[in-house]
């Protein structure tokens, strides 16, 4: 399960303490080494997430819109109606209706993800 919050994505971690809180980790910490962390009670919303300690990158605005975007992807690269079609044409007609993020994650950068996720369904 992912987080998103101003603008930083974060991973459940494990769940510990009394009452219980999610430990979350930045969604950077592989590929920028990003030791961002925050906690978020686990019946809780996003709205009581608290950050533990900071990141070293600057939030991404965007990040809720390429979470869905990517989300859609996955979705069209597996759709009975896109069975057959190239990944590009898949990515191209999704890209149709995120204009903005579709320039930030070119095909080429996404190419191997729609690959694997085409040909690992339970991904
Ligand atoms: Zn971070």
């Amino acid at each position: 399960m992912k987080y998103i919050y101003h603008g930083f994505v974060y991973y459940n971690n494990n769940v510990h303490g009394n009452p219980p809180l999610r430990y979350l980790g930045c969604a950077e910490h592989k590929k920028n080494g990003c030791r961002g962390r925050a906690t978020i009670p686990v019946n809780g919303t996003v709205e009581q997430l608290k950050v533990t300690k900071p990141h070293n990158h600057p939030p991404d605005q965007m990040a809720e819109e390429k979470e869905s975007f990517l989300k859609e992807l996955k979705k069209a690269v597996r759709s009975d109606a896109m069975e057959g079609a190239t990944l590009k044409r898949v990515y191209e007609g999704v890209s149709e209706a995120f204009p903005t993020v579709a320039f930030e994650i070119p095909f080429k950068s996404i190419s191997s993800s729609l690959h694997r996720w085409r040909k690992n369904p339970w991904m």
